[in-house]
């Protein structure tokens, strides 16, 4: 089993953001009154449904270093408590603006040892183009703060395909974090999301601010140059060193089941993914609330574990492939999937054309 907690809280929003998160911290004090109500009924109401120990917790948003350190590593303790949880993986997602020494000592001493920090890029002006409040020194600060704490698990973020980016750029930036102590990178590339401030600015025409072949360049060479340093691209937007990939969210990759505290969080639980309202109000209200999105049949499941399985460097076992016979020999005369030596994944060609394989499957 598996814990996501929601912190819905941002400096500012970024123009690009599609997550669920408001620009300010005011109800922080009832919000997290909420949460502390969810999380204590929680197990209680799912105690028939949940399958086995809680491995990974993980705190995202949001930025949950944007409130008061305390609230959250209180949140954890009372997680950690009621979980009965001593080992596993517990990270917690920062920004470098709203991130220092103290409350990176906070973190760890509530039993934190992951950390994930926003650093997206290391060159100001594409930080700039981003809306980041944060600058590359700060950055390279957040990456201090959390090793002189005592973080040794420590994730990046790296946007590519930003207009103005260059391709050299992100190579830099990759090196200087592996240099700084990061163990693992995310790698994601611009999207145009509904509702954005960027989806006013570039509508549908970003390609005509960043070609989409040097965009694929980047993403490409970025897999490679990690690759080339070690660390390993275990999924299409992740790569890690040996031991350092992460586990909470491989856990949704291998679709095993979560729960989900927080207003806008998604959980799946008995075969049921559900989602809380994205309103703090409503939430504080009623943190109980959950709203169901899908409840999956078998055949949905079985489905849904080779899309995701297909995400991984590891790809779809040979057991599971067996089902899907013809999808799989389509895509394999498409140059999407190959076999390996667990059974078939996604080709160099198939990462960029992964949405279409995956839509076989729905
Ligand atoms: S800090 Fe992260 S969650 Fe908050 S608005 Fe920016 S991208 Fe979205």
């Amino acid at each position: 089993m598996h814990i996501y907690v929601h912190i819905p809280f941002c400096a500012r929003k970024c123009p690009y953001c599609g997550f669920y998160s408001v620009a300010h911290c005011n109800e922080a004090a009832g919000y997290f009154k909420a949460l502390d109500k969810e999380i204590l009924e929680q197990p209680v109401i799912c105690s028939a449904e949940a399958e086995g120990d809680v491995e990974t917790v993980y705190f995202g948003g949001g930025t949950p270093s944007f409130v008061d350190a305390s609230y959250v590593c209180n949140a954890f303790r009372k997680i950690r408590h009621l979980f009965s949880l001593e080992e596993g993986e517990f990270t917690i997602e920062v920004n470098p603006n709203s991130f220092d020494a103290d409350k990176a000592r906070k973190y760890r001493e509530a039993g934190f040892n992951r950390i994930s920090i926003g650093v997206q890029s290391l060159h100001d002006d594409v930080l700039q183009t981003l809306g980041r409040l944060h600058d590359r020194q700060e950055a390279l600060d957040a990456i201090e703060c959390a090793k002189s704490a005592g973080f040794t698990n420590i994730s990046c973020d790296l946007i590519l395909g930003v207009p103005g980016q260059r391709e050299e750029d992100l190579y830099e930036d990759a090196q200087i974090l592996i240099d700084a102590g990061a163990k693992h990178i995310s790698m994601y590339s611009l999207m145009i999301e509904e509702g954005t401030v960027f989806e006013q600015r570039y509508g549908d025409r970003l390609d005509e601010y960043v070609d989409p072949d040097l965009e694929r360049r980047m993403y490409h060479g970025l897999r490679s140059f990690l690759e080339s340093r070690g660390l390993i691209p275990y999924e299409i937007s992740n790569c890690a060193f040996p031991g350092y990939e992460s586990r909470h969210n491989l856990s949704y990759w291998q679709g095993r089941e979560y729960y989900a505290f927080g207003a806008g969080a998604h959980g799946y639980l008995n075969s049921e993914r559900f989602a809380h309202p994205e309103d703090i109000g409503e939430y504080i209200k009623d943190p109980m609330k959950r709203i169901t999105e899908e409840v999956l049949t078998e055949e949905d499941k079985r489905k849904e574990k080779c899309m995701l399985a297909l995400r991984t460097s590891a790809g779809i076992c040979r057991e599971s492939a067996k089902q899907y016979d013809a999808i799989i020999s389509k895509n394999m005369e498409l140059g999407y999937l190959e076999e390996c030596n667990t059974g078939f994944r996604l080709t160099s060609k198939g990462l960029d054309f992964a949405n279409q394989v995956f839509m076989d499957f729905v």
